[in-house]
């Protein structure tokens, strides 16, 4: 359906200021963080309200237009990109949607609206000496939109769980139109199937999330970063092991680096520096907090630390003595994508496996995939305690970009198939968009795929929501 002769009546509808037709202010919609997709889309739609939302879902329901829902776009893998493969899609930002932003004490939970930023909810909640403990390198721009449709992860899941678990319910239209209205701070509540959990993960496949209530905790008073060197990842697991041990199960981050990628930081990111004297092969940047003010944590990481340094598990180390430090080690840790842009092509995978089996999974898929690609860098990176690698493989030092970049699908299928014997996942915590769905299709149990295509056939039959995201179309 072509929405040339809807553009009037939808701009009518959305108002003034919640409607555009401008190309120079669609354009930076139209790309994405990793430069991999290129969209199109002649009009964007801006509402401002779940009501405002309602009435332009509706007017497409009726006439078969296609939407795709745009919050922060820091999305990696082309689910919030319009009009790829030549579909005619209306956009949709939330990024207006952003006025209402509250926090019940009371509860331990905070209601906010889908275009609010998760910065602006971690802010809200320290407002109230409460943490909002959903972190990601991409805070400041991504949206509560965005990581409930993704279920997105980042540093905090070891302590406190993905998105998933730390949302209580969500308001949301559906793709006839209907606001289904869960906003809740209920921890428990069993009456049948649970609507927000089915939104949550579902790439803006099932209705567009206008607002949500999620779990805080208590604001975490003190906290110990560590940056350590270990020889391999298995020592990196046995740290892990001891540190929850140590700590009372106190972790609330737990990060692998690789050397190389430690290098990459600091030769593109200005401003880092590298806080141990000696070059190791691995590195884990641990997080050990607590809402407690006595010092009996601090004792603990010390005898921790001490204990380790001993056992020779960890090789060389820094206990951060200032915030200043902290947040220099962190930069390491979050620049690490960014520094691979600066390297040239990169071919990327999301991978999750059984925590125990990340030793073994990196030996193996590292074999693998440089007898296919020989002279590429590794940089196998990222939520340990998670299981969760971002399993990345740079070029080859004066390589063409372009053609190494045409190995991705043969790279990516070896190593997905790895992923699969570990019992692992494809998408730890991006999603599958429309990178992966054919990976999906591939690997996912079909009788899984014939109940998710079901869903999907039954709150949208007219396939209008995020056409091509999750599916291949037919
Ligand atoms: C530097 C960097 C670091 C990152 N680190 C992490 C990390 O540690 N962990 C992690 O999980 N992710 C990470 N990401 C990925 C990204 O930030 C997350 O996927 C995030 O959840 C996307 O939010 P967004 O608002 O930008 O959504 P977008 O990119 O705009 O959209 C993502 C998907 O959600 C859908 N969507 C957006 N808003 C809505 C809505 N209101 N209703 C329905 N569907 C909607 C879109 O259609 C699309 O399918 C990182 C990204 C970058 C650039």
């Amino acid at each position: 359906m072509s929405i040339n002769g809807h553009i009037a009546k939808l701009m009518e509808l959305a108002g003034e200021k919640a409607a555009t037709a401008d190309p120079s202010v669609i354009a930076p919609h139209l790309t994405e963080w990793r430069d991999k997709f290129q969209g199109n889309a002649a009009l964007m739609l801006m509402p401002e309200s779940a009501e405002r939302a309602q009435a332009l879902i509706r007017y497409c329901s009726e006439h078969g237009i296609k939407i795709k829902t745009q919050g922060g776009n820091t999305g990696l893998v082309g689910g919030s990109t319009p009009g790829l493969e030549g579909r005619n899609e209306v956009l949709m930002s939330t990024r207006r949607m952003n006025s209402f932003c509250e926090v019940d004490a009371g509860d331990f939970s905070i209601t906010a609206d889908a275009g609010c930023t998760v910065a602006e909810l971690q802010a809200k909640a320290a407002e109230h000496d409460l943490l909002f403990p959903l972190s990601l390198a991409s805070e400041g721009s991504c949206t509560v939109g965005g990581v409930v449709s993704t279920n997105a992860g980042g540093i905090h899941v070891l302590r406190y769980g993905t998105t998933r678990a730390l949302t209580l319910g969500v308001q949301a239209v559906l793709p006839n139109g209907d606001i289904v209205d869960e906003l809740t701070a209920l921890r428990k509540n069993n009456t049948g199937y649970n609507l927000s959990q089915l939104l949550v993960g579902a790439e803006g496949t099932l209705g567009l999330i206008t607002r949500a209530t999620f779990k805080l905790y208590p604001r975490e008073a003190q906290k110990h970063t560590c940056l350590l060197a270990v020889e391999t990842p298995s020592d990196a697991l046995k740290l892990l092991a001891s540190a929850r041990k140590a700590s009372g199960d106190r972790v609330s981050a737990f990060e692998l680096m690789p050397r190389f990628g430690l290098d990459l930081v600091l030769k593109h990111i200005p401003g880092v520096t590298d806080p141990l004297g000696g070059t190791y092969p691995w590195y884990v940047l641990t997080d050990i907090a607590t809402s407690r003010t006595d010092a009996a944590l601090e004792a603990d990481v010390a005898s921790w630390l001490e204990g380790e340094l001993e056992s020779g598990t960890i090789v060389d180390g820094a206990l951060a003595s200032s915030f200043a430090q902290a947040e220099n080690f962190w930069r390491l840790r979050e620049s690490m994508s960014e520094a691979q842009k600066h390297e040239g092509g990169s071919i990327k995978h999301d991978i999750a496996v059984p925590v125990s089996k990340v030793p073994a999974f990196l030996e193996r898929a590292s074999m693998a995939v440089l007898e296919i690609c020989p002279g590429s860098r590794l940089v196998a990176f990222g939520h340990l305690g998670d299981g969760n690698i971002h399993f990345n493989l740079m070029q080859p030092l004066g390589a063409d970009k372009k053609d190494f970049l045409a190995h991705w699908e043969e790279v990516s299928t070896l190593v997905h198939d790895i992923v699969m014997e570990f019992d692992g996942s494809i998408s730890a915590e991006h999603g599958i968009g429309t990178l992966k769905r054919e990976e999906l299709s591939r690997l996912k149990a079909s009788a899984s795929l014939t109940a998710m295509r079901a869903i999907k056939a039954a709150l949208d039959p007219k396939n209008i929501m995020n056409p091509g995201v999750l599916f291949p179309e037919a």
